[in-house]
């Protein structure tokens, strides 16, 4: 090794003793910490718990039956009950959070069925916070679900290109965000990386008397082939192009710094970095950067993966769910948004 102005922290860090470095006949042992599963867990120095994750419900209208999405083994389209149930089930594992995505009844051009205060989403808000009052219930704010275009915003059509424009979707994303306030959210979740809408949102909840509504912010979002089957989930596929005008470049890092350095400007409580895998320097990065709590969503694609190569057999899949949620936390995320949840929880061992 060459001598840099490190070597002093590196000689530490490798456990090397100066005067005896020149000693051949030293091994510097690390195996003895690996001897015994008593030992391997004492010196563990990334854990994940129940607790650090949030566990998403896409919830449909009374009229339609509960459906597993075939893409995601183990995650449901259900009804208001039903997604109550889920609640009160995660809650029994161990699981503190819920995120709440909502297919609506009717889509038009501006989602105005997401202010429905007897959508499935404001039901089961209700729901929830009535049977398991001590789940926070948070709620993803989107148009996308609710358009029927799929995009996460109005569309504008300039000079013959149809473009979603930023300033139109803030007072509906507003309206949105105070609707699933005022059905108990403790939390709203924006996740339309329109500019300016965590600022717009706090306003609209402050104004309200909201104060304790909190926002958790989809700060860093990449514009992913990883959400490929949550779109089958959320039956929220765009009609004609794709989210690369809002959503952002998978190639850049410092814009992903400054997403979130505005997002904590605007007034976010939590932030977040979409997807996980892929990105797990960026929430690295995030941590190091930024004292709010960070979360980190561990996509569909990302939990399809592990689901499709575990049926054929070719990898251990809650051994690789493990390794897949300690990755995320162990890269700074504090709370991780993942559709496994529920199976981690109830094979968690203490
Ligand atoms: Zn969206």
């Amino acid at each position: 090794m060459t001598k840099t102005m490190n070597s002093t922290m590196t000689d530490a860090v490798v456990g090397r003793v100066s005067n005896l470095s020149n000693d051949r006949n030293l091994i510097v042992r690390p195996r003895r910490l690996r001897r015994s599963d008593g030992i391997r867990a004492m010196v563990r120095e990334t854990v994940v718990r129940p607790d650090d994750l949030i566990y998403p419900l896409f919830v449909v209208p009374q009229g339609r039956p509960r459906v597993e999405i075939g893409s995601m083994p183990g995650v449901f389209q259900s009804r208001v009950q039903e997604a109550v149930d889920d609640a009160r089930r995660a809650y029994d594992a161990g699981i503190r959070a819920v995120l709440l995505f909502g297919l609506p009844e009717f889509k038009d051009a501006i989602g105005s069925s997401s202010w429905d205060p007897t959508g499935p989403v404001q039901s089961a808000i209700e729901g929830i916070k009535k049977h398991v009052p001590d789940m926070t219930v948070m709620a993803d704010v989107c148009l996308c679900e609710y358009t029927d275009h799929g995009h996460c915003g109005v569309i504008v059509d300039r000079n013959g290109t149809k473009d979603v424009d930023n300033d139109q979707t803030l007072p509906l994303l507003m309206k949105q965000a105070v609707s699933f306030a005022a059905a108990g959210a403790d939390f709203v979740a924006p996740s339309d990386m329109m500019d300016g809408r965590v600022a717009a949102i706090r306003r609209a909840l402050d104004e309200r008397s909201m104060n304790d509504v909190g926002i958790m912010a989809y700060s860093a979002k990449f514009a992913s082939g990883f959400y490929g089957p949550f779109r089958e989930a959320a039956e929220s596929t765009p009609q004609f192009g794709d989210r690369r005008t809002y959503q952002m470049d998978p190639a850049n890092r410092r814009e992903a710094l400054r997403e979130t350095a505005i997002d904590v400007e605007e007034g976010a409580d939590i932030v977040m970095v979409k997807p996980a895998l892929s990105y797990l320097d960026i929430i690295r990065e995030t941590r190091d950067s930024f004292p709010l709590p960070l979360a980190a969503y561990n996509v569909s694609g990302e939990y399809s993966m592990v689901k499709a190569a575990a049926e054929r057999g070719w990898i251990d899949g809650p051994r690789v769910m493990n390794e897949i949620l300690t990755s995320i936390k162990r890269a700074g995320a504090d709370l991780i948004i993942t559709y496994h949840a529920l199976e981690f929880a109830e094979n968690y061992k203490g």
